[in-house]
């Protein structure tokens, strides 16, 4: 993890890395409807945990887009998975932006009933769902702050950015919010 930036009185994180390796109570997963995996964050999340996360995944029956599901993480550090399935862009005017939103409240509506204190987050639906990432920035950031806000037992949120694309924009998102 590199080029890290902190914001809401310390317990947000903005990183560069790979979220498979955030030793957290729970890393967020940017999974598709049908949770059977797939490619970007998903596949990496899958690989790293080992066959039985999808053994688990099947047991759920899919998750609408803007909901979220919990596992165990099984070979990750991390101890559980939330999967969650963000909108596929189709120009803004489909609900996108409510959908989005939905993702990271829905995490944390499950954050809160697991116990959770720990958090990461990869920058859901901007790589194969085509979300424009300064704008996916402004609804994550607003969404985790109001999470945090309302859930105090919440210790820290970690977002983890893959590309220096995504971690820019979230890090100038971040900035923009700034007192
Ligand atoms: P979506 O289908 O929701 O767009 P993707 O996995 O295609 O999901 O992309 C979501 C984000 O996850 C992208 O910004 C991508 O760079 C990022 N990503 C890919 N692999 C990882 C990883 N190992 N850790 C964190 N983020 C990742």
């Amino acid at each position: 993890m590199s080029e890290t930036h902190s914001g809401c009185g310390g317990r947000l994180q903005i990183v560069r890395g790979d979220i498979t390796e955030c030793a957290v109570d729970a890393i967020v997963n940017a999974a598709n409807t049908s949770l059977l995996g797939g490619a970007g964050v998903d596949g990496a999340i899958h690989d790293a945990a080992g066959p039985e996360l999808l053994d688990e995944c099947r047991t759920l029956g899919g998750c609408p887009t803007g909901s979220a599901r919990i596992t165990r993480g099984y070979a990750l550090p991390a101890r559980h998975v939330i999967h969650t399935v963000g909108p596929i862009w189709y120009g803004g005017t489909n609900g996108e932006d409510e959908l989005l939103a939905s993702c990271y409240r829905s995490c944390f509506a499950l954050a809160e009933q697991h116990g959770l204190r720990t958090l990461a987050f990869p920058s859901i639906s901007t790589g194969a769902y085509r979300f424009p990432v300064q704008r996916a920035a402004r609804i994550a950031l607003n969404e985790i702050a109001q999470g945090l806000e309302r859930l105090q037992t919440i210790a820290s949120v970690i977002v983890v950015c893959f590309e220096g694309r995504v971690y820019d924009a979230y890090h100038d998102a971040l900035n923009a919010n700034a007192p």
